[in-house]
């Protein structure tokens, strides 16, 4: 029998395409054979990247913004024209391939894509969610729109009044996805997830893939009847998890460029003494900010390795970080580097995160207990499962301006690193979870178990 071709369709930010691709290895993995695509743009910033395997390909679609996108400051007509544009060319390149006599088994799409769902029904190929966030999350979203939202809008006048929602933990104003505070400005944002469960709930026997395990989210997997949730993750490379694959050592398809001397520089330092932070792809700290961080790290006197992005543009002296000469004998600060690898290694102690799902994950994977600082969108939710929920970490409390000052900051790493019952318990927890993730994906793991029966189901229906 053939193997099933899938076209796994892919936001383009490297908060999906990391969890995409290892999505990919796996399907690969498991006998089956994968089209990635992405947007032009992304696929053109990838394009030095060593992703190739027997069974993956690659191919593009646009995103209206093919020569290059300066900065997402109107992300609403971003995805408005990601929406149009996309919609139109990934319809072609199904068309082209039908042309060209590959039929897809299967198109799977990634969160804020639904209408590559919608592409796929035109031409008759089912579709699957592929949620890059927990569980938890994409069941807020669901009761959000279904019965619970006056309640959850109810508590933006009283915060200190939890939301209880089945099968969630009890959330405050300050953990719930940020679109759906009072003050959201994504005018993109609601209704795009509530047209993820429109598209969803047509279909007879809703299935979602997520980026999770079971024993990470036993309750939120099962909270919603109305779809399954299947958990077939954590999504990472397999040399840091499982260890099946040893040549496996990134997901193959960074957007930005790195530096090097990081991983000679962490082997000088002892075990885990090193403080690592680091925000994501998407987030900037304010300049206010970055100081009272440099004020922290330099009275904290632990070596450092901060990932400050460069933003394209020519640097201001206003711009510079005070105490350059203190911050450089103490730690590094880099462009980019490879996360995962930085967090496996044994001298990071600490990870102080802007709490996106991947680096959440990661930070599980690799057992380090963190400092976590959300910016936006899942990641205040992801801070409180981490906090207070899997308790591998300590959240920041910013100040009435939303300032997180350099002593909160201080006490926060040091209640992690320190030598304290709270930190020695979140460095337990953090080693549990570790282990529970590598349960999840080995053979037979919950995880793999999962996988392997959704496309052999896939297999059989169309052979
Ligand atoms: N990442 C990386 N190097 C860096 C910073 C981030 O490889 O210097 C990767 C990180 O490992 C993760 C992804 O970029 O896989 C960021 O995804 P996340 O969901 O954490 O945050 P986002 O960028 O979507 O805000």
């Amino acid at each position: 029998m053939a193997p099933p071709h899938f076209l796994l369709v892919t936001f383009p930010a490297q908060g999906h395409i990391n969890p995409s691709l290892q999505f990919a290895k796996r399907l690969l993995r498991v006998g089956a054979h994968v089209t990635f695509a992405t947007a032009i743009r992304a696929r053109h910033c990838m394009a030095e990247s060593k992703s190739s395997s027997a069974g993956l390909s690659f191919a593009s679609f646009s995103d209206g913004y093919d020569d290059g996108l300066d900065n997402w400051d109107d992300v609403d007509l971003y995805m408005d024209e990601l929406d149009r544009r996309g919609s139109q060319t990934l319809s072609d390149l199904i068309a082209l391939n039908h042309g060209n006599g590959r039929r897809f088994s299967g198109v799977f799409y990634t969160t804020l894509l639904p209408w590559a769902a919608e592409v796929a029904r035109s031409h008759g190929i089912p579709s699957t969610l592929v949620w890059i966030q927990p569980a938890t999350v994409l069941d807020f979203y669901y009761y959000y729109f279904h019965g619970y939202g006056d309640l959850i809008r109810s508590t933006g006048d009283n915060p200190s009044v939890p939301i209880q929602l089945p099968g969630l933990p009890p959330l405050m104003a300050g953990d719930i996805p940020s679109f759906c505070n009072a003050k959201n400005e994504y005018n993109f944002s609601l209704p795009l997830f509530q047209r993820h469960f429109e598209v969803l709930l047509e279909e007879a026997n809703p299935r979602i893939l997520a980026n999770t395990f079971d024993a990470l989210e036993p309750d939120a997997i099962r909270a919603v009847d109305k779809f399954e949730v299947i958990g077939i993750g954590p999504l990472i490379p397999s040399a840091f998890l499982d260890g099946q694959d040893p040549s496996d050592t990134s997901f193959g398809g960074d957007l930005f460029k790195s530096s090097s001397s990081y991983m000679q520089w962490l082997d000088t330092k002892p075990k885990a003494s090193v403080i690592y932070l680091s925000f994501g792809s998407i987030s900037v700290l304010s300049k206010p900010q970055k100081e009272e961080m440099v004020r922290a790290l330099l009275e904290a006197g632990r070596p450092f390795l901060w990932v400050i992005r460069e933003s394209g543009k020519e640097e201001r002296d206003e711009d510079r970080l005070s105490f350059k000469e203190e911050l450089e004998k103490l730690g590094m600060i880099v462009p980019w580097c490879s996360q995962v690898e930085v967090l496996s290694h044994p001298s990071v102690g600490c990870f102080v995160t802007h709490c996106g799902w991947n680096s959440t994950l990661e930070s599980l994977v690799c057992g380090v207990p963190v400092v976590v600082f959300p910016q936006w969108s899942d990641q205040q939710t992801n801070a409180k499962l981490v906090a207070d929920v899997w308790r591998t970490g300590v959240k920041v409390t910013p100040n009435e301006q939303g300032l997180v000052e350099s002593g909160q900051m201080r006490r926060c790493l040091e209640l992690v690193v320190g030598d304290g019952e709270e930190g020695e318990e979140m460095r337990r927890n953090a080693q549990k979870f570790r282990e529970l993730a590598r349960e999840a994906v080995k053979e037979g793991g919950s995880s793999d178990k999962s996988l392997r029966a959704f496309v052999n189901e896939v297999r059989e229906a169309s052979g």
